[in-house]
């Protein structure tokens, strides 16, 4: 018999995951010798920002101390008695499980698939992170979304959260602050949330990962520190606030009531072992990041106040384009007032100017609506020229 074509599955078919997918396409306008400004990809260390040394520090003496073997499965001890004492911090109070994970998106992905069966659905923001819906296709369960609402600053629309909820839903998905909005949701609208997940009997995933880069001042309100009876799993890591994505460090937090949540815990726990560790040695930065002073974070902050700045002054001067601006995180998701096909936009951007930015039907929105996202993580020479380049093609382009 003759060898014939690998067939994958189609649960890896219906995977899309826009943030990368965008390049394949970019790696195809640069080979034609084209300028590029990337403007698409949240990784702070891609530009002008670097891993705090401490962390470096940390890092560096584990290794040379032979600290390669595998870790305890829910990561090592010193690095999840941090963890409780940031969320004690944070106002978590019913604590029932900690685990350090390979990035927050190992903890996601391993939350989801201790909680869902095929044809049950997990409510995810539109606009949002594209992980849970990826995750979504893999499980074979449903993608339900809800909406934000742009109008409102692009505050979670809890009526609408409630219309999508049905008997197959298990769980709501936050994130807060927002990736691609830059949205911080209000107190009001948390309480709401946690109403709803009572009346309906769901779990709520708290993606806290940007909750200390608020642009403003202040903290982000961790909906976890409001109820002690509903079961929640905040998740967090050291990919955003502290500089290093590829460090691949992330952690859930399980709060609730051990009545409601022990079955749940022990399904995340099998899992958990099952892919034995994340990285051991990396997980000796959590206490010099969680335990220290964070020096590193007034400078990143201001560095971002001025390019969100910028981005929200003349992104908003184009004819055609409008933004709410981003208050956390460095994404803005812009409108396209006038366009019907964002990914078409986005495309013919890249062609024509070689700025890439991530079209909005990739996060999900609002039918009949237009967006694009861009990382605002570039300096300001970069910024300004991108969105120069922008409104040039906005005044050429014709669908
Ligand atoms: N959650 C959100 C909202 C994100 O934007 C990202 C990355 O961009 C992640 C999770 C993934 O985090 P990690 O790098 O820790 O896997």
């Amino acid at each position: 018999m003759s060898l014939s074509p690998v067939i994958p599955s189609t649960r890896a078919n219906e995977i899309r995951y826009a943030i990368r997918d965008i390049v394949v396409l970019a790696n195809k306008v640069a080979k034609t010798g084209q300028k590029m400004l990337y403007l698409n990809i949240g990784d702070p260390n891609v530009y002008d920002f670097t891993v705090p040394d401490f962390v470096v520090d940390a890092v560096g003496r584990a290794m040379k101390e032979n600290r390669c073997g595998y870790s305890p499965s829910s990561g090592i001890a010193e690095g999840v008695e941090a963890i409780r004492n940031e969320a004690h911090r944070k106002g978590i109070k019913n604590i029932l499980d900690i685990f350090i994970t390979t990035g927050a998106s190992e903890a996601i992905e391993i939350c989801m698939t201790a909680l869902l069966n095929p044809g049950e659905n997990i409510l995810t923001p539109a606009p949002g992170y594209p992980l849970y819906t990826a995750v979504v296709s893999k499980l074979g369960t449903e993608e339900n979304p809800y909406l934000l609402d742009e109008e409102n600053g692009w505050q979670p629309d809890v009526a609408d959260m409630e219309r999508k909820i049905n008997d197959k839903t298990r769980a709501i998905v936050l994130i807060n602050p927002n990736n691609p909005t830059g949205s911080i949701a209000k107190e009001e609208t948390l309480r709401a949330v946690i109403a709803l997940a009572k009346k309906y009997n769901l779990v709520i995933f708290a993606d806290e990962i940007y909750d200390k880069l608020v642009l403003d001042g202040g903290q982000t309100l961790s909906i976890a520190s409001l109820d002690q009876e509903v079961g929640m799993i905040t998740f967090g890591g050291l990919s955003k606030v502290y500089l290093g994505p590829g460090l691949r460090i992330g952690w859930g937090i399980v709060s609730g009531q051990t009545e409601l949540m022990g079955n749940y815990v022990e399904a995340i726990n099998k899992i958990l072992r099952a892919r034995l560790c994340a990285n051991h040695p990396i997980q000796y930065a959590i206490k010099p990041c969680l335990e220290g002073a964070h020096p590193h974070l007034p400078e990143v902050l201001n560095k971002l106040r001025a390019r969100r700045d910028l981005t929200v002054s003349m992104l908003n001067e184009i004819k055609g384009i409008s933004l709410v601006a981003p208050k956390g995180a460095f994404y803005a998701f812009a409108k396209l007032n006038e366009v019907k096909d964002d990914n078409k936009w986005t495309s013919e951007l890249m062609w024509k100017t070689g700025v890439v930015v991530v079209p909005g039907s990739g996060f999900g929105q609002k039918p009949g609506t237009s967006h694009f996202r861009v990382v605002f993580l570039p300096d300001e020479n970069t910024l300004k020229s991108a969105y120069e380049k922008i409104a040039w093609f906005q005044k050429e382009w014709h669908e």
